[in-house]
């Protein structure tokens, strides 16, 4: 390819609504332009690399025993009213009516669609395993798109969804996909890692995600680097102690506490509570529905674990400025600072109320909690005494620092961006949707099935966000736009200069290289400069000067200039792409 022929608007500034550095690359280097946020076009270059790690991705599904196809992307609603998503994927949902008004739905994944086609298609055993995967675009109605192609409202995504007789069955492709996943990101050039993580109200080890470490990921990653737990923060558990029986038999006591609605103050003098013998309550309605939450006063709620233990997504905290939820405050009888679930101060109502209580409170005594009064507060309160839990359960955020549950290291937290997701769905789905086969032995059953998803634009930039320095983009080989850019220093058509070049370019790309060839009548500066930021593997120079005693220069990207001699560029070039 040559520079003139294709389009490459480098620019020198980056825009300024793009904040992270993957963002302004993916600009500054031609590779993509905006048409508005949350929605791009693919330039030529960016287009090429997107290619490749589709190619990538297309080639270790297909080795894994993955079955291509491609499903639409405008989907009837009913088929997401049947697996009960209509409500519960609301939130992304994008939905278009057609000229007599009828509802349609743009696909953000495609459970729904491939749980139809296999109901309809799949009736035996003897057609089982079957895994089918797509590359294809999905639509999210994403509350903050950002990042460019990070969080996008329209993306490209690679989701597979396999089909299997047995459990067992299901998690032998489940591991075909981890290890997919674990060569796919590995050929593109990331370094990526598989984190435990979150499988929601199905529950179960097998839900994996594959994270790219990265300062400005959405996504925080607990970690030991004594024994390799890796786990989402929304999913991780360590080994923190519980806390302290003291001496049991003071009997449960009120006291004033005007003013006070924090921790953080009732920890103070006067009275001088720690946050760690305080039990923070909390008001949530889930599917409309109150419920107490319990957890200790220097821990945190983590939402995730929460929406696993309620077993649903639809919850949120009661809060004080709606009318409506008032009304829980109104039957507790105070307002959040003087919350509790000490059974005898819940009023008719409220008495019945579940109440979920986070495991680190287990035979948990001498603790401080609200009296349910407005300025009260109760003090020796000995958890399993005075509170009907309805169930423990973990629910608290891990902090870096606590010791391992598995090795007692300390736990390590950094950020990173979720690039892929493996997952076992059960027969959540197959069941909904009637997707059911006739065993050997005649019988009846739902498939089980697993889904998993990779972000491909998400990937591309990923690789940017891990791959680059002040000057600009270092493609790894394998996704770069081209892997070789010849810049001819003089480009006079006849000239000694160009007419090499022309010979390199010819040469280099019978051997299946893949060369640009910057043909611009720029200055030099100009053109290493944007050779540099597109970040091209190799950039092989060549210049009058150098000429003249024979010889060009290889630059490897991010590396040192070798100068070599014209009947050695083409042999130094393809050792260095094969190496
Ligand atoms: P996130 O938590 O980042 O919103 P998700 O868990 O909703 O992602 P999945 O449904 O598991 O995402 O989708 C599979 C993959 O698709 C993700 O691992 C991610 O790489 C990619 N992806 C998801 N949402 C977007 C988006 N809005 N823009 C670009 N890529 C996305
Ligand atoms: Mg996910």
């Amino acid at each position: 390819m040559r520079w003139t022929q294709t389009f490459i608007p480098t620019l020198k500034e980056s825009p300024s609504d793009a904040e992270i550095v993957s963002h302004k690359l993916l600009l500054r280097a031609g590779l993509i332009r905006k048409l508005t946020g949350g929605l791009y076009t693919f330039l030529p270059l960016g287009l090429r690399s997107l290619k490749k790690i589709e190619q990538i991705v297309r080639e270790e599904m297909n080795r894994a025993g993955g079955i291509e196809v491609l499903m639409p992307a405008l989907q009837p609603p009913d088929i997401w009213q049947q697996s009960g998503r209509y409500q519960t994927a609301a939130e992304v949902l994008y939905h278009v009516r057609d000229r007599a008004q009828k509802e349609w739905v743009l696909g953000p994944t495609h459970e729904e669609v491939i749980t139809q086609l296999a109901a309809f298609e799949i009736n035996s055993y003897r057609q089982l395993p079957k895994n089918f995967y797509q590359i294809g675009v999905k639509f999210r109605d994403e509350i903050r798109p950002r990042f460019g192609l990070m969080r996008a409202k329209e993306f490209i995504m690679k989701d597979a969804y396999s089909f299997d007789a047995t459990d067992e069955a299901a998690q032998v492709s489940y591991q075909k996909m981890y290890d997919a996943y674990t060569r796919i990101f590995a050929r593109c050039g990331l370094k990526a890692l598989p984190v435990e993580a979150d499988t929601g109200v199905i529950g179960g080890k097998f839900s994996h995600e594959f994270m790219v470490p990265a300062e400005t990921g959405e996504n925080e990653v607990v970690f030991c680097e004594g024994c390799g737990y890796a786990a989402n923060v929304e999913k991780a558990t360590s080994g923190i102690p519980k806390t302290a029986a003291r001496e049991v038999g003071a009997a449960i006591e009120k006291f004033a506490t005007p003013g006070v609605v924090t921790i953080e103050a009732l920890s103070q003098a006067p009275y001088s509570v720690a946050a760690n013998r305080q039990i923070k309550t909390l008001v949530y309605l889930a599917d409309s529905q109150p419920v107490l939450i319990l957890v200790r006063g220097d821990d945190q709620l983590n939402q995730t674990k929460l929406a696993g233990v309620l077993g649903t997504t639809v919850f949120r905290p009661a809060d004080v400025s709606e009318p409506a939820d008032m009304v829980a405050f109104t039957q507790l009888g105070a307002m959040p600072g003087s919350l509790g679930a000490v059974k005898g101060a819940l009023r008719t109502g409220a008495e019945n109320w579940p109440v979920y209580a986070d495991e680190r409170l287990r035979g948990a005594n001498d603790m401080t909690t609200g009296a349910n009064e407005d300025g009260f507060h109760f003090r020796n309160v000995s958890i399993e005494r005075d509170v009907q839990v309805t169930k423990w359960a973990d629910l608290r955020t891990v902090n870096a620092g606590e010791p391992c549950a598995k090795c007692g290291k300390p736990l390590k937290i950094r950020r990173a961006i979720e690039v892929g997701h493996v997952f076992k769905l059960g027969t959540k789905y197959s069941e909904k949707m009637n997707a059911y086969f006739l065993a050997e032995d005649g019988s009846r059953h739902p498939c089980v099935m697993g889904c998993y998803g990779i972000g491909v634009t998400r990937t591309l930039q990923a690789v940017i966000e891990q791959c680059n320095d002040q000057a600009g983009i270092i493609w790894p080989l394998a996704v770069a736009p081209f892997q070789v850019c010849i810049t001819p220093l003089a480009v006079a058509p006849d000239g000694p200069v160009m007419t090499l070049a022309e010979k390199f370019y010819a040469e280099l790309t019978a051997h299946g290289v893949e060369v640009i060839l910057d043909d611009r009548d720029e200055r030099p500066g100009v053109k290493f400069k944007d050779s540099e930021l597109v970040g091209f593997p190799l950039r092989l120079g060549i210049g009058e000067r150098s000429l003249a005693k024979g010889e060009v220069e290889i630059k490897p990207r991010g590396g040192a200039l070798v100068p070599v001699k014209t009947d050695q560029a083409v042999p130094k070039l393809l050792e260095l792409i094969r190496r």
